[in-house]
């Protein structure tokens, strides 16, 4: 068996383009942006793999419709998201539809606990969970809702597995954790969006296939290096962004964040970061 990688798009999200890239202000400059951005996918991630199958980030839920489902207090909430989810969008109703069954899902690996990420939780009461054990740290509480997490939409029984980053070495990230036993699905740190992102590398012949979560909202803006408006530290974010372009630099790699809207068509025709000349271009300006 050979593995395989499924984009699962659960919905769809709006946000502030001073979200999607940083502008002067930072996060206060997303509350009062006017211009949302174009309605961008919510992925999640299906591998299918000889030790069993793995789901990275289980997408948002469809009770976001409900009225007071997000806090409304909550001045993120109340003025710079807006998502789009349906019944049958959620993720696992679409992993039925691909064969395979929730129960099934031996791993589920979250890049972070936002709630585009976490909301499709309730559909794996049988699977091992693992988070970085800062970020559900971070996450948990007033200290969480505050900073935009929803830990009360969590399932009861939500009780992840801390994901221990050993200090070894893997590219340019100086941490990782594998989670097959074969080390061909390999988490490592990727902070930044959150202070305790994590991301996870698939290895299938040859190519590298960067489920990167939020580390940014597109693969150009990757490029470019230019984080997104959200962070509570850019400067990680930054440093992230340089790893993850010098990673490819030595590698074939093909980047796939959560909300860019081309990540499911690179993933389908592996396209390889910086092979366009356009990229390159762009690439070339940055001293990493
Ligand atoms: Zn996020």
């Amino acid at each position: 068996m050979t593995i395989r990688i499924t984009p699962i798009r659960t919905g769809s999200v709006r946000i502030k383009t001073a979200q999607k890239q940083r502008k002067p202000g930072g996060t206060l400059r997303v509350l009062f942006d006017q211009k949302w951005t174009a309605w961008l996918p919510i992925l999640a991630w299906l591998i299918e793999h000889p030790e069993g199958p793995i789901v990275v980030d289980t997408g948002e839920t469809a009770r976001t419709v409900e009225s007071g489902y997000f806090p409304k207090w909550h001045p993120y909430y109340r003025w710079a998201v807006q998502m789009d989810v349906k019944p049958d969008e959620e993720i696992g109703p679409q992993l039925d539809k691909l064969g395979v069954q929730p129960d099934e899902v031996r791993t589920v690996v979250l890049t972070h606990l936002h709630t585009d990420h976490a909301g499709g939780l309730h559909h794996f009461p049988k699977s091992k969970i693992f988070v970085d054990g800062n970020e559900y740290h971070a996450a948990k509480g007033f200290a969480g809702k505050l900073q935009g997490y929803l830990p009360h939409r969590w399932p009861a029984w939500f009780d992840p597995i801390a994901i221990s980053l050993a200090p070894r070495a893997f590219g340019p990230f100086a941490r990782s954790f594998h989670l097959t036993k074969a080390g061909d699905v390999t988490v490592v740190p990727t902070p930044g969006h959150t202070p305790d992102h994590i991301s996870v590398i698939v290895r299938i012949d040859g190519v590298a296939f960067f489920l990167a979560g939020d580390t940014s909202y597109t693969e150009n803006l990757m490029v470019a290096q230019e984080t997104d408006g959200v962070s509570p530290s850019p400067g990680l974010a930054q440093i992230t962004l340089e790893k993850i372009l010098a990673f490819a630099r030595q590698r074939p790699l093909v980047y796939l964040p959560s909300h860019d809207p081309e990540s499911a068509n690179r993933l389908l025709s592996k396209q390889i970061v910086l092979e366009s000349s356009e990229l390159r271009g762009a690439a070339s300006k940055i001293e990493v």
